[in-house]
C-alpha cells in the first residue's frame, strides 16, 4: 500500500467528540467514520485489523467444533415472542423494529438464540444428532440509548456468537470448556491480554457465565481480582469475605435508644457514637418494579443493584426519592427497620453476624444502639447484595483484593433449558424420552475487541499494533534526496518484502522526515523502517520497534530476512 494512495487521513488535532484514547486514535489514524451516532464505517486500515481478527476467531472456534453458518438480520417478532424475550425489548434489549409491506412486525437481529435454536429443531431428532457447535460472524444491532467511546459501544456491530447444544449437563460442561480455552487461546493469538472473570449473566439469563476483560484505564467495568491466589470476578458478581474485626460483644445487649442531634450518615452518627461504621445498620431505599423496597445492609457496606435486582427477581431497579421514603412513615436520616410493617424488607446477609448494631430510632435525631437481626427486626429476603470492592477480603484465601477497569471483550453462558424449552427444541433419548436441548452461547465483539486492543497498546504519539492483528507489519519511510538512491532502494525492498509475505505501507510522499515520522507513530505499525542517504551511507537501514525507543542499523543485505525473523517471533 502506498501512503500517498490510501483514501483516509491522518489529522493532527483531537476531535472533541471523542473521550476515549481508542476512540479519538482510531479517528486521528482515519481508520473509522462516524456515520451516525454509535454507526461507524471502518475505513481501509481498520477493516484489516478486524479480518485479522475475524480470522483469528473463526479458526479457534473452528477448532473447538464449531460450524459457521449465516442466519438472517432480519427476524419476524414471532420468534421474539415465543421466547418471551419481547417483553425485554424495551429495557434490558434495545431491538430496532421495522416493518414490511405487509405491515408484518420484523427485528433488526439484536443476538440470535431464536434463530439458532430454530435450525437445530429442524435439524437434531437423536442424542445421536448430539453435540453440536453452530456459529456466524455478523452484524448485529441494538439500539443503545447511550452510545460511547468510539467502538466500545455502538448501535450497529460485528459479532462473534456461538451456540452450543448437548444432552445434558456433563455435555454442556465439555462445550463450555472448550470454548472458554478456545476464547483464551483467540485473545492470546490476538496478542492481546486478557483476564477471565466470573461474570453476571444479565439480560441473556441462564447461570453460570465468564467475561472476557481486557485491562484498561478507561473501562466500563471494575473487575475485582485476587493477586494470591487468582480469584476474578466482575464486580457486579464478585463475593467477599465480610468478617470484621470487632470488638463488639458476641452476647445480645439491651437495646438503648440515644439521642443523636443532627446526625444523619452512617460517618456523623458513627463518629458522634465513637463506634466504627461496620457496626451501624445502613438503611437504603428502592423502588423495585413500582414496589418499596427497605433494604438494609451493615453500615461499612455498599449495596450491589445488580445483586439487589437479582434477589429480588425484578426487571427494574431504582433508589426511591425522599419523597417516596417520607411517605412510607420512615424518616430519612435515622430510619430502622424496627417495627416495620407492610413493607418489604431486604437485608444483606452481612447483619446475621454483625452484633449490637446502631440502627436509625425513626424519629429525628434518634439512634438505636445494640440492634440485633432476628430479636429486634426481621426480613423477608436475607442474601448477599453488598457490593465487593478494593481492600475487601479475599473469598477463597482471605488476601486482600484489588479491583481494576476493564474492557468486557468477551462473554460466555451457560444458558441451560432456557431457550429450548420455550421454542420446543427437544431430543429423543436411548429408550425414546424427549429432553430439552442444554444450551451455552458465546460471544465476542469484533469491533470492541479492536477498540480495547487499541486501549491496551497505545502511547501519546497513536497506537501501537500487537503483532498479528496490525493493518500492515511495516511502515517503510523513505527520506528522499534528490541525486540519492533512496528512491531506487526504497522500491526495491518494497517488493522484496511483498514477496516475502510481509505487508508494507510505503510512505511515498514527499514530507519531511518529521511528518512522516509522526504519521508512522499515529497509525502504529509495529515496524518503521527508514531508508535516508544517511543510513545508505553505511548501506544500512534504520529498524525501530513502535514500542521501543531505540532504533537501530542493519545492513541492506539480507534485511528481509531479518525483519521476518523479528516479526515471526510475535505471531
Ligand atoms: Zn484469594
Amino acid at each position: 500500500m502506498r501512503l500517498s494512495r490510501l483514501i483516509s487521513k491522518t489529522q493532527r488535532e483531537i476531535p472533541a467528540e471523542a473521550d476515549t484514547p481508542s476512540h479519538q486514535l482510531l479517528l486521528r489514524a482515519g481508520m473509522i467514520q462516524q456515520v451516525s451516532a454509535g454507526i461507524y464505517s471502518y475505513l481501509p486500515l481498520a477493516w484489516r485489523s478486524l479480518r485479522k481478527i475475524e480470522n483469528i476467531i473463526r479458526e479457534e472456534v473452528d477448532k473447538a467444533g464449531g460450524q459457521e453458518v449465516y442466519m438472517p438480520t432480519l427476524q419476524p417478532v414471532e420468534i421474539w415472542q415465543k421466547s418471551g424475550r419481547d417483553k425485554a425489548f424495551d429495557s434490558t434489549l434495545p431491538v430496532f423494529l421495522t416493518k414490511d409491506r405487509r405491515d408484518h412486525t420484523l427485528v433488526l437481529a439484536p443476538t440470535h438464540e431464536e434463530v439458532v435454536t430454530d435450525i437445530v429443531i429442524h435439524n437434531v431428532k437423536s442424542y445421536r444428532d448430539l453435540p453440536v457447535n453452530i456459529y456466524q460472524i455478523q452484524n448485529k444491532f441494538r439500539d443503545e440509548p447511550r452510545s460511547r467511546a468510539g467502538l466500545i459501544r455502538v448501535r450497529e456491530f460485528i459479532m462473534l456468537d456461538a451456540y452450543s447444544f448437548d444432552k445434558d449437563q456433563a455435555g454442556l460442561d465439555t462445550s463450555y470448556q472448550q470454548m472458554l480455552d478456545a476464547f483464551k487461546q483467540i485473545y492470546a493469538r490476538c496478542g492481546l491480554n486478557a483476564v477471565v472473570v466470573e461474570a453476571d449473566s444479565g439480560a441473556i439469563g441462564g447461570k453460570e457465565s465468564h467475561e472476557f476483560m481486557l485491562p484498561a484505564e478507561t473501562g466500563e467495568d471494575t473487575i475485582i481480582t485476587c493477586p494470591k491466589c487468582g480469584y476474578a470476578a466482575n464486580a457486579e458478581k464478585a463475593i467477599f469475605n465480610k468478617k470484621i474485626d470487632s470488638r463488639q460483644s458476641d452476647q445480645p445487649l439491651l437495646m438503648e435508644v440515644v439521642a443523636t442531634p443532627g446526625m444523619k450518615s452512617i460517618e456523623e452518627v458513627a463518629g458522634f457514637l465513637g463506634v466504627p461504621a461496620g457496626q451501624t445498620l445502613k438503611a437504603v431505599f428502592y423502588i423495585a418494579d413500582g414496589e418499596f423496597v427497605f433494604v438494609v445492609i451493615r453500615g461499612d457496606l455498599p449495596v450491589n443493584e445488580i445483586k439487589l435486582t437479582h434477589a429480588l427477581k425484578a426487571k427494574e431497579l431504582r433508589m426511591a426519592t425522599e419523597a417516596e421514603v417520607i411517605e412510607k412513615g420512615i424518616v430519612p436520616g435515622a430510619a430502622s427497620p424496627i417495627g416495620i410493617k407492610g413493607i418489604k424488607i431486604v437485608a444483606d446477609d452481612s447483619v446475621i453476624s454483625a452484633k449490637n448494631l446502631v440502627a436509625g430510632g425513626n424519629k429525628h435525631d434518634t439512634h438505636v444502639k445494640n440492634v440485633n437481626f432476628q430479636r429486634d427486626f426481621k426480613a423477608d429476603i436475607v442474601t448477599d447484595i453488598a457490593l465487593a470492592k478494593a481492600g475487601d477480603i479475599c473469598p477463597t484465601c482471605d488476601s486482600v483484593l484489588q479491583a481494576v477497569r476493564g474492557i468486557e471483550v468477551g462473554h460466555i453462558f451457560k444458558l441451560g433449558t432456557l431457550y429450548s424449552e420455550k421454542l420446543g427444541a427437544h431430543f429423543s433419548d436411548e429408550s425414546g424420552g424427549a429432553h430439552a436441548i442444554i444450551m451455552g452461547c458465546y460471544g465476542i465483539g469484533l469491533g470492541r475487541l479492536l477498540a480495547a486492543a487499541v486501549e491496551q497498546n497505545h502511547d501519546d504519539k497513536g497506537i501501537i499494533w500487537p503483532v498479528p492483528i496490525t493493518p500492515y507489519h511495516i511502515h517503510l519511510c523513505p527520506l528522499y534526496r534528490e541525486g540519492s538512491r533512496v528512491a531506487e532502494i526504497t522500491e526495491k525492498l518494497y517488493i522484496d518484502l511483498l514477496v516475502a509475505g510481509i505487508e508494507v505501507i510505503l510512505d511515498d510522499r514527499v514530507e519531511s522526515a518529521g511528518v512522516k515520522f509522526n504519521d508512522a507513530d499515529l497509525l502504529g505499525m509495529p515496524l518503521r523502517l527508514t531508508v535516508s542517504p544517511r543510513t545508505l551511507e553505511k548501506e544500512s537501514i534504520e529498524v525501530k520497534w513502535r514500542a521501543e525507543k531505540q532504533a537501530r542499523l542493519l545492513p541492506i543485505e539480507g534485511i528481509v530476512g531479518v525483519v521476518k525473523e523479528m516479526l515471526d517471533k510475535h505471531t
